[in-house]
């Protein structure tokens, strides 16, 4: 009785859980439980499920994969105040381009109990913007609340193929550890009997030792949008592998993602001196690499 006592905590707990882009001083936290702190040597266990162990480094748990044949859909909300910053055409190059690269195509190598794997498409639908609806200190349930609240006012489809992100500006805190734990996160909720993932990024222009690679140039001269294409890109493709918190994450907890945090590959320098290390859309990025889920599992920037 007691072991399945603890067993059910268990599972409530793992379904309650979000994940995150660690800060990058944030490495060797102690784990709060809650899944922020998670890092490659002591984050959380997640799940009372048995994974099936793969040979690359990470282990399917059996949940659902964000891996329709048309792809992944996007939705940004603009939280705060992002009039006059070039980030809103920055993010939205990268949400429009990102699908189809060898980049994004690293999440083919992740599929489900059918062996249906991720596609390499991401449609990016349309965006909102909240101006501090919640004000200026968002908890999680608001930045939650952001997020069904733009669904229920049809600011934004009720969509279960997608990933809503609530793109916060620099003026805007986020209390359970925005710059201190972490730089994003993703998770899932219900709305209407919809399951609805979403995730928050901040601008890092808040903290950019914290949570930028490069604060002083970066490839699109708007670090603060830079750092957040990396984070971005981090928490989609955690989002499409892991979409519930279930699916494909290895024996500590970390997703595809999280095993490649703040590792970039091979860079180069673009005309303003400031590095990168992908070029799609138009426009240079410094984007973190994957994990690929074949090979025996490696970091890469593409596959
Ligand atoms: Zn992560």
């Amino acid at each position: 009785m007691k072991q399945i006592l603890a067993t059910l905590l268990f599972v409530v707990v793992s379904f309650a859980l979000a994940t995150a882009q660690i800060a990058k001083q944030a490495d060797h936290m102690v784990p709060t439980g809650k899944g922020w702190a998670e890092s490659h040597d002591n984050a959380p266990a997640r799940s009372a499920g048995t994974a099936t162990t793969g040979p690359n480094g990470i282990n399917y748990h059996g949940g659902p994969l964000l891996n329709s044949t048309g792809g992944t859909n996007v939705y940004y909300i603009w939280y705060g105040a992002w009039s006059g910053n070039t980030a809103t055409t920055i993010l939205t190059d990268l949400a429009t381009g990102i699908g189809g690269t060898p980049y994004f195509n690293i999440n083919t190598t992740y599929f489900d109990g059918n062996n249906v794997a991720v596609a390499n498409r991401v449609n990016y639908v349309t965006s909102t913007s909240d101006n501090y609806s919640q004000g200026k200190r968002l908890t999680d349930a608001k930045v939650q609340a952001v997020v069904f609240n733009a669904i229920n006012n049809g600011k934004l489809p009720r969509d279960s193929n997608a990933v809503y992100f609530v793109l916060t500006s620099k003026d805007v805190a986020e209390t359970s550890g925005f710059c201190t734990k972490y730089c994003g996160w993703h998770t899932h909720g219900t709305s209407s009997g919809t399951d609805i993932k979403y995730a928050f990024v901040g601008n890092p222009d808040r903290c950019p030792s914290a949570c930028e690679a490069q604060s002083s140039s970066s490839p699109n001269s708007n670090p603060g949008a830079d750092g957040m294409a990396s984070v971005i890109s981090h928490e989609l493709e955690e989002a499409a592998t892991d979409p519930d918190l279930n699916a494909w994450y290895d024996s500590s907890g970390a997703e595809n993602a999280d095993k490649c945090a703040w590792t970039f590959g091979t860079e180069s320098i673009a005309g303003n001196g400031s590095k990168y290390n992908m070029t799609f859309n138009g426009r240079n990025w410094l984007i973190q690499q994957n994990w690929v889920n074949a090979g025996g599992g490696y970091c890469a920037k593409s596959y």
